[in-house]
């Protein structure tokens, strides 16, 4: 492979995966932030929610960073629908099949807290709609 092709695949996955230095979630993804990991692979990184809503509530989010539904862009909807089959795959481990939840929350009005794309896995309880 060419110098000039290496190098521009190298500028890409600096640009895809550079973390934001001011963000939660890249310093937890990066390990600087420790976490109860759950999944992780070149795609995603889960994680246990530091406050959880339910027995399982583990945050799904991208390596890449994105801030939220609100800003994602035609390059992102493969990691979206793939959060969802490993939301799906995790629910499968802990035995979730009478059901669970999944959610994103999308700026103030949803109660957004963290500008780092993250799919809530919500299970292992009577889940009330519509939610609060
Ligand atoms: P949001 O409200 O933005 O949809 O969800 C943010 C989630 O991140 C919340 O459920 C909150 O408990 C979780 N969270 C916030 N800070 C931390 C942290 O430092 N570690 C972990 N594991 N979860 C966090
Ligand atoms: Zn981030």
């Amino acid at each position: 492979m060419a110098n000039c092709q290496l190098l521009t695949m190298a500028a890409r996955a600096l640009i895809t995966f550079s973390p934001m230095t001011d963000c939660l979630f890249c310093k937890i993804i990066a390990g600087s932030i420790p976490s109860k990991k759950v999944y992780e692979d070149e795609k995603v990184f889960a994680f246990e929610d530091i406050k959880p809503g339910a027995p399982t509530h583990v945050l799904i989010v991208p390596k890449k960073h994105i801030a939220g539904v609100d800003h994602l862009t035609e390059a992102d909807t493969e990691v979206v629908g793939y959060s969802h089959l490993i939301a799906a795959k995790i629910a499968k481990e802990r035995k979730l099949e009478h059901g669970f939840r999944t959610v994103y929350n999308v700026g103030p009005d949803a109660g957004q807290t963290v500008f780092h794309l993250h799919l809530h896995l919500l299970g292992g309880r009577q889940m009330h709609w519509p939610p609060g």
